[in-house]
């Protein structure tokens, strides 16, 4: 059923202290509101379980794009759109960029915020897989002060995350590390645009001597959350792509990659499907790295 937007409170607290101080007076009673493109939706068809909101998006402090020498720091609330223009994110992250771009409409990246985007949750979303393989880290904080975590470690499973009742998504951080790196992304839905993912794979490597020294990988839809693909990384690492080596370990990393997905079957596609195309991206990106 639809819901009365007469039905619920939206407070905007001036400031970052006073929005924590709110959180901390009634832990998990609240919504956070940042571009709200997912949260009115769920407010809409009346799947809100709270009838308060905070609006996060008017404070400053959350909507930032920081280069700093090692790492770039970005705002929980920074929108798609933000970090499509952004320079530095633009030549040395393109992955988050493509994912920026492949998010919803323009609307939507002009409302949504990447903190929106990694705290729904969804298995399907568009920027987590570009995290993953990136190795981001997230501040989470709270009146109580602040920790940081692996993204890899804040996706408990399916909606669920690692924030506690009184803490938010403050920022996301993503090593400037990956000069020289192969990078991939690649995202197959019903359509290019406008669509949710039915599977999607997003991957970085470094290759000497035709060895792959190193890999990470990122993928939707292929769990009950955003799956780092730690264990198809671990049979890679190492491995020949030279000459007659190459189909050995392509077939290593399509058994590895169908060993540790556990996609689900649903409205947009079948788990056999999901795996399937998974391993195929997989199977593409390695054989991109062969000069
Ligand atoms: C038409 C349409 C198309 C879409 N297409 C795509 C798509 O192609 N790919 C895709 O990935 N997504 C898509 N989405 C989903 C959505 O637009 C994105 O997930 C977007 O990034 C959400 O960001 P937001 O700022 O609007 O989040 P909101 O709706 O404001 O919030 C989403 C959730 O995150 C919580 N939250 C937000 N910020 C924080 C924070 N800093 N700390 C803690 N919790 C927080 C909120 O409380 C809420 O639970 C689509 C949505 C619509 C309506």
């Amino acid at each position: 059923m639809r819901s009365d937007v007469a039905n619920f409170t939206l407070a905007a607290p001036p400031s970052l202290r006073a929005l924590l101080a709110h959180l901390a007076a009634e832990p998990g009673e609240h919504a956070l509101l940042a571009g709200g493109t997912e949260l009115m939706v769920a407010l809409n068809t009346g799947r809100l379980a709270t009838r308060s909101l905070i609006s996060i998006q008017h404070l400053r402090e959350l909507r930032f794009i920081r280069a700093e020498s090692d790492a770039v720091h970005i705002g929980a609330g920074t929108t798609f759109t933000d970090i499509r223009r952004n320079e530095v994110i633009s030549s040395e992250l393109p992955l988050l960029v493509q994912a920026a771009s492949w998010t919803g409409s323009i609307a939507n990246q002009n409302r949504g915020t990447l903190g929106g985007n990694i705290c729904n949750a969804s298995p399907a979303a568009d920027a987590p897989p570009a995290l993953l393989a990136y190795d981001a880290t997230v501040k989470l904080v709270s009146i109580r002060g602040e920790r940081t975590l692996p993204y890899s470690e804040f996706h408990l499973g399916y909606k669920r995350t690692a924030l506690q009742p009184d803490e938010l998504l403050h920022t996301i951080t993503v090593p400037r590390a990956y000069s020289g790196w192969r990078q991939y992304i690649r995202k197959v839905g019903t359509r290019n645009a406008q669509a949710i993912s039915k599977t999607a794979l997003a991957a970085v490597a470094r290759v000497e001597d035709d060895v792959l020294r190193e890999i990470r990988i990122g993928a939707a839809s292929l769990a009950d959350r955003p799956l780092r693909c730690v264990a198809t990384e671990q049979t890679l690492r190492g491995r020949s792509l030279a000459g007659g080596s190459i189909e050995a370990t392509i077939r290593a990393a399509r058994a590895a990659l169908a060993r540790e997905a556990k996609p689900i079957d649903d409205i947009r596609s079948t788990a056999m499907y999901r795996s399937a195309v998974a391993e195929n991206l997989l199977e593409e990106f390695v054989r991109s790295l062969v000069r």
